[in-house]
């Protein structure tokens, strides 16, 4: 997957602010305010076969991001849609991940940003499986409130207590951390939604104050088409040893089978593989 280059280091074409530039000549200043203060959004997405599934949400959710953040991006959702697209030919890609970014720039620098410039990137690059082996263990922060942040937009800022959450997990010998709210129920992992089978149903956290993520949504019409009833409710952390299998859902993870939450172990069961062929099967048809 090439991992071990740096990505700054990397060869290829990325589209910033309207057009494709060398790799390495993508930069921005130091003295950015996106860097200091985490005005900045992004996306995550991924192209299968040449398509880039779920491309005009993902656009709309960039979109919205910043919005949420006070900013308007300066291209329309059909002008970034055309924009990916061109990125991933550029680069000869045809099943790739894509990162969006979008930030304020360098006109001011304190907190107050009125009058700064947004910027846009994206990026695509090669990216296989997330999660190959999937272990949780209870993350070090909670989600925090609709009061206390932007929870609903996919904020660079709102990722700082993942990071440190997954690396203390991994510190445990764990592949990722499972975040509760700030009420105390299960929320997420720092990267994924979840999802919970129990006794032929499928039971998730209702996203009040996380990413409802464009693959958890789609999970919930591909169960419903199989007759699955989805059940979306608070879910309590005790709950978690009750359920016969768990999985999490993302751009990134896609559906990933958890294989242990601390030391309870589950199993790869049969309403995960369904979805997962379904997922794989709705993927390729584009
Ligand atoms: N929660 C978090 C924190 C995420 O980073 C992601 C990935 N974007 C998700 C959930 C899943 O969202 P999606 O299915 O839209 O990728």
């Amino acid at each position: 997957m090439g991992e071990l280059i740096p990505f700054d280091a990397r060869d290829g074409q990325i589209w910033m602010n309207g057009e494709l530039v060398p790799w390495k000549d993508a930069r921005l200043h130091v003295l950015s305010h996106g860097l200091h203060y985490a005005s900045c959004v992004f996306e995550g997405e991924r192209a299968y076969a040449g398509k880039v599934f779920k491309l005009e949400e993902h656009s709309q959710r960039l979109i919205d991001s910043a919005r949420l953040l006070g900013f308007e991006i300066p291209y329309t959702r059909e002008e970034l849609d055309r924009a990916t697209m061109e990125t991933i030919t550029a680069n000869g890609l045809s099943d790739c991940y894509v990162r969006p970014v979008a930030w304020r720039g360098s006109e001011q620098m304190g907190v107050s940003a009125q009058n700064t410039t947004i910027h846009v990137a994206i990026a695509v690059w090669e990216w296989g499986a997330y999660y190959p082996d999937l272990t949780l263990t209870h993350a070090i922060f909670r989600r925090p409130s609709p009061e206390t942040a932007p929870v609903h937009s996919k904020a660079a800022g709102l990722y700082m207590i993942c990071t440190l959450s997954k690396h203390a997990a991994e510190a445990k010998g764990f592949a990722d951390a499972l975040m509760l709210d700030y009420r105390g129920y299960v929320a997420e992992t720092t990267g994924a939604n979840i999802f919970l089978v129990m006794n032929g149903s499928l039971h998730t956290p209702i996203a009040d104050c996380f990413l409802n993520g464009i693959t958890r949504r789609t999970v919930i019409e591909l169960a419903e088409r199989r007759g699955i009833p989805v059940i979306e409710r608070h879910i309590l952390p005790e709950e978690l040893d009750h359920a016969q299998e768990i999985f999490v859902t993302g751009t990134a993870a896609e559906i990933t089978p958890v294989r242990a939450i601390e030391d309870r172990r589950y199993q790869l069961g049969p309403v995960t593989r369904d979805l997962m062929d379904d997922f794989a099967a709705l993927t390729r048809a584009g």
